[in-house]
């Protein structure tokens, strides 16, 4: 056993109850994991202040001077103890609530002490409450920078604070003098001038200096971020060499004719490009992997379909999965519209089609009657089996988890060519690293004639003029959606503002000059269906829905999109339904209806809304807001799990790590050379746990 991989209550101090709660509170298991407990910020303790030089806004400080006084104040619960504090510049409280007893009998008058902490001003005085205090000694060698760990409340109180932590960690380290193995070659680490793992590594929990720190951190991160890069070029390149695909090199019949004679208008020049791609992949011999990028309304869905024809023609069937019901009852109506002219056989599978009709599908997917399946997850139930399946679409992927889309690989002996579609923008830095061995296409340009969205952010007791405005804009033929936020905490309060929200529009908008349809995920999904497409044929005005209606669904008559208590609702869910307007000739508007508390990240939220209807402008702020982990179901795939590194501010460690896995995987695919043996015996490993999704997305 490798010393790493020593259990935590090994450690002297540790013991099998305190170990328990590492486990438990911070999945500290082993020695290696708290290794790499690292620090989350340091304090610098080589500064000492003068108390004249107290400012407001200060971090923790340091000071150095003697208490000449105590004095308790205050009743009960506001029971303190009040320290006079003095350096040769001036004077301090140091207050503390708890413990009072115990820090009178242990804290000295006249004694020279060290004390640290964080000045707070309280009535134009300043005070530090609850300070470290240590005994001041002259020739005492103190680490300049000390580490500081997060703790958590159950830790805390078994005296497992930051302080103790560190101190498990200083004893650890001996032991592991010279066993922390080298992990990059030396030519790397030389190039790019970076400290050994084992310096690095130790160098975190207790840095000799500032400049040193620096180093070390980069050296882990770039660990971090190297090898995740160089496991997803090498999955891409290694799939390109083996998986072999089905070869799709005919167009034929079905694609032309759809294309010369019922495709209502022009391909934009970025959906011809895209589509090129695509059949450059598929005419190879290796499987294709491809991701399609493109903001909402830029006709992804036309793209997928001209691929499917491409693999009717070449004697294969399609398939395109969807997240929602709506959604696929909506891609299945678009697309057998499209195809009227044309014989083709399309069908839809989902959760309420009948045990019947299911059967039949099952039945005729396999004697290959059917070209194209449309469908929600019902696709992926083992009994959906096709006789020769060759391009799979799968829209707004970040909906469905790894997992499900792995399933689509067992379908066929032969992996099917994948072209999964998303209109939630992923920033570069992202979408490098979460589909590093994806090829991508993006579509960047929207349909000509589209006019730019209008969004304007109004207060509740705009109320009146809102009602106003729609009033207008029904009156001129159009619809308009008023979307009501619906988060699983508070569903049931939530399911009361829809439900209030919809009759007192009923009230303002009475029959039979306005019809209101509503739809949320409680109502049977028949009822949801037949309400949806009310609206969809211009029978209602005015669609009243929870969140259910935010991907992909198409009314292009539909110009105003509301979104009640727009402040709950994230970015790129903003940006989603704002998209479901703006798809036809008219001006559209998006009203972005909010109560007048909200927080800041509300406020930039709905201001970068209002300032932009870029999508890759908007995804980059929603990633500064709320970090890589909360992105597109990322944080349970575990793929963003860096101790350190951080894919925004790190974006240049990030460039450096692809750039130099780029290069070593160039001169040596397989990493047999003697200069790389450091790294392949680390990648080893780290490709098993990792297998899981890299073969998937
Ligand atoms: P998304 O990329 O958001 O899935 P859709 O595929 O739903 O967008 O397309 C949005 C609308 O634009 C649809 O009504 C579609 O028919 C239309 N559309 C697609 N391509 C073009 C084009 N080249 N010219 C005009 N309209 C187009
Ligand atoms: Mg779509």
């Amino acid at each position: 056993m490798h010393i790493l991989s020593t259990p935590i209550e090994y450690l002297k101090g540790v013991g099998p109850a305190k170990a328990e709660l590492l486990k438990k509170e911070v999945s500290i298991f082993t020695y290696g994991d708290l290794l790499q407990y690292y620090p989350f910020r340091y304090i610098d303790k080589s500064k000492v202040f003068n108390i004249s030089d107290i400012s407001d806004d200060m971090p923790y400080i340091q000071l150095k001077g003697k208490i000449i006084q105590f004095e308790e104040i205050g009743q009960k619960r506001s029971k303190r103890l009040v320290a006079k504090f003095k350096d040769k510049t001036g004077l301090i409280d140091l207050v503390w609530f708890k413990g009072v007893r115990w820090i009178k009998s242990y804290l000295k008058l006249n004694q020279d002490y060290l004390i640290f902490g964080k000045p707070t001003s309280f009535k134009g005085k300043f005070n530090i409450a609850h300070p470290e205090v240590e005994l001041y000694e002259d020739n005492f060698k103190r680490n300049a920078l000390q580490a500081v760990y997060h703790s958590t409340d159950k830790l805390n109180a078994k005296g497992l604070n930051s302080k103790a932590i560190g101190l498990l960690i200083k004893k650890m380290l001996p032991f592991l003098k010279d066993k922390i193995e080298e992990t990059l070659s030396k030519k790397l680490i030389e190039k790019l001038n970076l400290p050994q793992k084992e310096q690095a590594m130790f160098n975190i929990h207790f840095p000799v200096n500032h400049k040193e720190l620096i180093r070390s951190q980069k050296r882990i991160k770039f660990d971090e971020l190297f090898f995740l890069q160089l496991h997803l070029i090498k999955t891409k390149i290694s799939r390109k060499n083996k998986s072999k695909g089905y070869t799709l090199n005919k167009i034929g019949d079905t694609f032309n004719d759809f294309y010369n004679n019922s495709l209502p208008f022009e391909l934009t020049n970025a959906q011809k490009r895209v589509i090129k791609e695509i059949r450059k992949d598929v005419k190879g011999h290796y499987q294709m992997n491809r991701l399609l990028q493109g903001d909402v309304g830029s006709g992804k869905t036309l793209v997928a379909l001209l691929c499917m024809l491409i693999a009717i023609d070449n004697g294969f069937q399609s398939c395109l999965m969807a997240p929602t019901e709506i959604l696929s009852i909506q891609h299945f109506t678009t697309i057998v519209d499209f195809m009227k002219n044309q014989n083709v056989n399309i069908q839809l599978l989902t959760g309420s089609t009948k045990t019947k009709q299911r059967k039949i599908i099952h039945e005729d997917l396999l004697n290959g009657k059917i070209d194209i399946l449309i469908g929600t997850h019902a696709l992926l139930e083992d009994k959906v089996k096709f006789s020769n399946l060759a391009f799979v679409v799968i829209d707004e992927q970040h909906r469905f988890g790894v997992a499900q889309r792995a399933k689509l690989w067992t379908k066929n002996n032969f992996p099917p060519h994948i072209l999964v579609m998303t209109a939630t923008p992923i920033p570069r830095t992202l979408s490098m690293t979460l589909y590093g061995d994806l090829d991508v296409s993006i579509i960047d340009e929207l349909p000509p004639g589209r006019k730019a969205i209008k969004t304007i952010w109004k207060s509740d007791s705009s109320r009146l003029q809102i009602i106003k405005f729609i009033k207008e804009q029904i009156y001129l033929k159009r619809q308009v959606y008023i979307v009501f936020p619906l988060i699983e905490e508070s569903e049931k309060l939530d399911y009361k503002n829809l439900m209030e929200g919809y009759n007192s529009l009923v009230r303002e908008f009475p029959l039979p000059d306005f019809q209101v349809s509503i739809v949320h995920g409680k109502m049977k999904s028949e009822d949801k269906e037949y309400e949806m497409k009310r609206f969809v044929d211009g029978i209602t005005d005015i669609m009243v829905a929870t969140t259910v209606i935010e991907v992909g669904v198409n009314v292009p008559n539909a110009s105003v999109m509301i979104i009640e208590s727009a402040e709950r609702f994230g970015l790129s869910q903003l940006h989603q339904l704002r998209g479901r307007v703006g798809r036809g000739s008219e001006q559209s508007y998006c009203l972005l209806v909010s109560g007048n508390k909200i927080s800041n990240e509300g406020k930039t939220r709905l201001k970068t809304m209002v300032d932009t209807n870029d999508g890759f402008k908007i995804s980059e702020v929603d990633l500064k807001l709320r970090g890589p982990g909360d992105i597109m179901g990322t944080k349970q795939s575990g793929i963003l799990d860096f101790k350190l590194a951080d894919l925004i501010k790190d974006n240049k460690i990030l460039q450096y790590a692809r750039a130099e896995a780029l290069k070593i995987l160039e001169a040596d695919p397989n990493l047999d050379l003697a200069e790389n043996i450091n790294i392949s015996r680390f990648y080893r490993p780290y490709a098993r746990e990792k297998v899981g999704w890299s073969r998937i997305s």
